[in-house]
């Protein structure tokens, strides 16, 4: 049992509940397993399976890449008992479960001392045609119908079109290039974005890298752009400034249009949630479902989801334990590097203003992609 500063367990160890276990979730069982392996914990997520979405546009390179790894295996692993179920709450019901220290489950009645939330971001469901494919399709299954789809388009001519210029739409366009590449099919790549630029969350220097990259592939850019619909190849589109409507033809259009904003959980710096003025000193929240007043990084990556998960593990131990000291939120981004295809990425490290690219940014891609599958086998290298 590795020590943990400040924690001096108590006679009985804490039961948990983690409803999520996603990158927050996972980093808090680790941690659990870690500095109390006597903990009962139970996770509940309705997917059987761990899925590292990080990885997911790398399924073009090899739609066999392991992006799940199963529940059953990770509670053999980590000493933890898997509900398949959905848990639906807002802040009445987190109040009610503060008091009641348990809630159910299809029936189930699941006591806990600590509950922690950790549900994520939903990813959006867009696709209405055939024609159409976003995050929910390339998650599952499906995904091999979209290669099917992708390798029937016979006509050269017929472009494929790309909504959203953010990172998760970038990541896909260039994955896409390369396939086609890799495949000799020449159809045309486009891509679609909402504003001026592509990646305008970042430094400037990101998006120039990205778009003299882009150029260097054909592909064409069409900023200022709305997505509308697709009905067959006919691809609708709004220009922003006019609201003038254009039809396009596209063989296939991937939709990347962002996050979808579901409940953010306030909490205080300790990660303890707070519903109006109510403390509830033993519903803690971490990940993109969470958001900490704290100095920390409120970003919506997988770095502040583990460092969030984390810190809840640690807090629930120590509120557990006599001396209740807990440790707030202060971790900073470390930086964000997005993948350009199998052999570029590009992004910045220490400092916004620190810009990577090329064959040092795709080393640091997969150090940090390395960290994660190191901490699911239960060797936690995160040293901040
Ligand atoms: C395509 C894509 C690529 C990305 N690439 C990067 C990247 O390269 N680097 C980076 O830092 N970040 C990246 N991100 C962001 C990163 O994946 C998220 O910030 C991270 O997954 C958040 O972790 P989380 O634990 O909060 O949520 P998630 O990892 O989304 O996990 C949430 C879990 O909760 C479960 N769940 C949801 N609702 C419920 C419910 N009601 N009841 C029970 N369980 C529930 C889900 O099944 C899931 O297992 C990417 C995101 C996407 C979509």
């Amino acid at each position: 049992m590795a020590y943990l500063p400040f924690y001096f367990p108590a006679t009985t160890p804490p039961k948990v509940v983690i409803v999520g276990g996603g990158y927050a979730g996972m980093a808090a069982l680790v941690t659990f397993f870690r500095h109390c392996p006597s903990a009962e914990v139970t996770l509940i997520d309705p997917r059987s399976d761990h899925f590292k979405i990080t990885h997911l546009h790398e399924r073009f390179r090899d739609p066999t890449t392991r992006i799940k790894i199963p529940f059953e295996v990770l509670a053999r692993r980590f000493g933890f008992r898997h509900v398949c179920a959905t848990v639906d709450f807002d802040g009445e019901t987190l109040r009610q479960w503060q008091i009641d220290r348990h809630l159910t489950i299809d029936g189930q009645r699941l006591p806990f001392d600590y509950l922690l939330l950790a549900t994520g971001n939903k990813i959006d469901k867009i696709s209405s045609s055939d024609r159409v494919v976003d995050l929910d399709l390339l998650s599952g299954e499906a995904f091999h119908t979209v290669i099917g789809r992708l390798s029937a388009l016979e006509d050269g001519r017929v472009p494929i079109t790309v909504v959203g210029g953010g990172p998760t739409g970038i990541q896909f366009l260039f994955e896409i290039a390369h396939w086609l590449a890799v495949g000799k099919k020449p159809n045309p790549l486009r891509l679609i974005e909402a504003s001026d630029n592509v990646l305008t969350q970042f430094r400037p220097g990101l998006g120039k890298y990205v778009r003299s990259n882009m150029a260097s592939l054909g592909v064409e850019f069409l900023p200022n752009t709305l997505f509308q619909g697709q009905e067959g190849e006919d691809l609708r589109v709004e220009t922003k400034q006019s609201g003038g409507q254009t039809r396009l033809t596209s063989g296939l259009t991937f939709c990347f249009v962002g996050k979808q904003s579901s409940l953010a959980l306030g909490t205080n710096p300790l990660g303890q949630v707070v519903v109006g003025r109510t403390l509830l000193s033993h519903i803690f929240a971490a990940g993109d479902c969470s958001s900490y007043r704290s100095f920390g990084s409120n970003s919506k990556t997988a770095q502040s989801a583990v460092r969030k998960g984390k810190l809840c593990a640690r807090n629930i131990l120590r509120h557990s334990s006599r001396l209740k000291l807990l440790e707030p939120y202060l971790h900073q981004d470390l930086g964000y590097v997005l993948s350009l295809g199998p052999r570029d990425a590009i992004g910045w490290i220490g400092l916004q203003a620190n810009v990577v690219g090329g064959a040092p940014a795709v080393a640091v891609k997969e150090l940090v992609e390395a960290q994660h599958e190191l901490l699911l086998a239960g060797i936690d290298t995160y040293l901040i």
